[in-house]
């Protein structure tokens, strides 16, 4: 059997090790030091953004931002229904209620009509959405100026999840920075990693520095633990931050790697019957975090993404499914929903292919070459 060809797999640069080690040699093993520093720097550098703080999770910087934004238990939280659980659990860790938006076909994101058609009728019901959650989904950017628009609009807190999107822009603008909170992840499975963090993006200083108290477990200033407030323990541990530190040396050459990967496949797979991709459109700018493809079976002559699936599975290539939509979920199958059917499709026919930015050329081709024998 050939070596397994993984979905997506950490990548690690030359410098990863030196910053580690220097965590080690200066004692720095907890969660602040040198490399958190020098990594929110680097990040704020990267992205443009005002503010970056550095913390455990993706998940735990969305919860931080639900928080800041001020969301209770009872409230309704607009949320993009074609995504990972994580864009919307902590919505249910605060006893909020999730509100799902379904798709547009151009970038797979957060629909502005339906976004807009939502917003109204929940204000009739009497309950206006506390926050927006857009997602620029495997690295495509969101319709963020339609959606923006609709936002200051209605006066509605947009948090934006780009967990999946460092290193993406649209206008020339990173993706995390355009609404009042965006969030990024570093797991291992993202473009870059720390082995397992993420990291709160905003403008708002004074928030912000609230973001980081709530981080360190809510600690008032005195010389013993005083607590006014409820904390958390979600701050960046300094080793994994010295991770970090390396892999945005090598964040830009990550961002090549993974468009070629998905040059690659358009260039060998397009012209298959039934087989579809989804362009950049006018001012986005993709990571192409995963590369992703639509299968019609109707158009292939009968072959879906599971044939495909299977067949690489067989060869020991990893591919998947598209994440299926949140209002198709059993956890959140009570949630309101605004659906229009593009997700339920996208979940039907779409596959993430093997995407990682250290495939190597023989890897890439043996995965397009099962692809293309079945339609042979
Ligand atoms: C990975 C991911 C998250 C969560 O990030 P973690 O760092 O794994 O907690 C949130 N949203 C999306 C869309 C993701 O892909």
């Amino acid at each position: 059997m050939n070596e397994k060809i993984w979905l997506s797999s950490p990548h690690m640069g030359e410098s990863e090790r030196k910053y580690v080690t220097a965590a080690f040699d200066t004692n720095w093993i907890a969660p602040l030091g040198p490399n958190v520093d020098g990594f929110e720097k680097d990040l704020e550098l990267y992205t443009g953004a005002s503010h970056v703080a550095a913390l455990s999770s993706g998940t735990g910087a969305l919860h931080l931002a639900l928080i800041l934004a001020g969301v209770e238990a009872g409230d309704e939280i607009i949320c993009q229904s074609m995504t990972f659980s994580a864009s919307a659990n902590p919505i249910a860790y605060l006893g909020a209620i999730p509100v799902f938006i379904d798709s547009e076909m151009d970038t797979w994101n957060m629909d502005p009509v339906l976004l807009e058609q939502a917003i109204q009728e929940r204000i009739a019901k009497g309950k206006k959405p506390k926050a927006i959650i857009p997602v620029h989904l495997y690295g495509m950017p969101a319709k963020m100026e339609e959606i923006l628009t609709i936002a200051n609009k209605y006066d509605i807190a947009v948090i934006e999840d780009a967990a999946e999107a460092l290193g993406s822009t649209y206008n020339d603008q990173s993706c995390g920075t355009f609404g009042t909170f965006g969030i990024l992840s570093f797991n291992g499975n993202k473009i870059i990693t720390t082995s397992g963090g993420g990291a709160l993006v905003g403008s708002d200083k004074a928030a912000m520095e609230k973001a980081r108290f709530l981080a360190t477990q809510a600690r008032d200033p005195a010389p013993h633990y005083e607590h006014s407030q409820i904390g958390y323990n979600y701050r960046m541990s300094n080793v994994c931050a010295g991770i970090g530190r390396g892999q945005m040396e090598v964040l830009d050459e990550r961002v090549r790697q993974r468009r070629a990967n998905y040059r690659h496949y358009e260039e060998q797979l397009a012209l298959l019957p039934g087989v579809q991709f989804v362009d950049e459109k006018a001012g986005a700018f993709s990571n192409r975090w995963l590369s992703t493809v639509l299968i019609d079976p109707v158009k292939s002559g009968g072959i879906s993404r599971e044939t495909v699936r299977l067949a690489l599975e067989k060869q020991n290539i990893e591919s998947r499914p598209l994440w299926k939509p949140m209002h198709m979920q059993p956890v959140f199958s009570g949630a309101p929903a605004y659906v229009n059917g593009v997700s339920a499709k996208l979940f039907e026919d779409g596959l993430c292919l093997p995407s990682g930015s250290n495939l190597t050329p023989q890897q890439l081709h043996a995965t397009t070459a099962i692809v293309k024998a079945l339609w042979a």
